[in-house]
């Protein structure tokens, strides 16, 4: 089963996949985390990439494309994964069909107010990348990871100013993808402004039906 990840930054795409990755056995590949990694790592990637990030610009599509081509490479692949965060430009998109087949593509929706919200008290964890929310999926010791005992922060594109910018970039590029899926007659639409769990059983039913 070869799916993406659409939706609007905070949606909840990344809460979902660790589930349906943990729940189906099948790889979690966020473009997001990768980059996180390259950048934690010093890699020249990392270094190439740091202030995009940042500023929650998009990194060129060569970049990106080479780096999910290289992951969909490896073996763990060959069955199943799901992509969280790519394709997010039509030149993505249409090089990931040369790349592969794709089964479905998830569309997460939420209203910004919530994506706002969601994105402002987000937390992660700088140890294991794991991702918490102060109100809506709090550790259970303030700023500790539950898994880990890592210690958690802010990204720095969860500030306003970033968060304003990338959802204008999700809406100017990102978003004309939904389209793109609907006409191949692939997209499925969740509802994503529920509780997690009431996300993620839409999401399995979309997926078992
Ligand atoms: P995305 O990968 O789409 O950017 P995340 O999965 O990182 O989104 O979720 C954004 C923030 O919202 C995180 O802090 C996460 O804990 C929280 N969150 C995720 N899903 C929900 C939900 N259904 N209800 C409330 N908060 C959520
Ligand atoms: P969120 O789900 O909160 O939007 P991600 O972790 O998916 O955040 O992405 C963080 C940042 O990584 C993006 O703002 C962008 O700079 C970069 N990035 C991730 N995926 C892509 C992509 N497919 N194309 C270009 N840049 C990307
Ligand atoms: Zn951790």
């Amino acid at each position: 089963m070869n799916l993406v990840f659409l939706g609007p930054p905070g949606a909840g795409k990344g809460t979902v996949a660790v589930k349906i990755s943990e729940e189906l056995g099948i790889p979690h590949i966020s473009t997001g985390d990768l980059f996180r990694k390259a950048i934690k790592d010093q890699t020249e990637l990392g270094k190439k990439v740091k202030s995009i990030l940042d500023s929650g610009e998009l990194v060129p599509d060569d970049v990106t494309v080479a780096l999910v081509q290289e992951r969909l490479n490896q073996d763990d692949t060959k069955k199943a994964f799901i992509l969280d965060g790519f394709p997010r430009t039509s030149p993505q998109a249409e090089a990931l069909d040369t790349i592969t087949d794709l089964d479905t593509a998830v569309n997460f929706s939420v209203a910004d107010e919530v994506l706002i919200d969601r994105l402002s008290g987000r937390r992660v964890c700088k140890n294991c990348g794991a991702t918490y929310h102060v109100k809506f999926a709090a550790p259970i010791k303030e700023g500790i990871c539950d898994s880990c005992g890592g210690k958690l922060y802010t990204r720095q594109d969860d500030a306003p100013e970033a968060i304003k910018n990338r959802l204008e970039v999700y809406y100017r590029q990102t978003q004309p993808l939904i389209d793109y899926y609907q006409k191949k007659g692939i997209k499925t639409d969740i509802d994503a402004a529920g509780s997690p769990d009431q996300v993620l059983t839409a999401t399995l039913k979309a997926l078992r039906a």
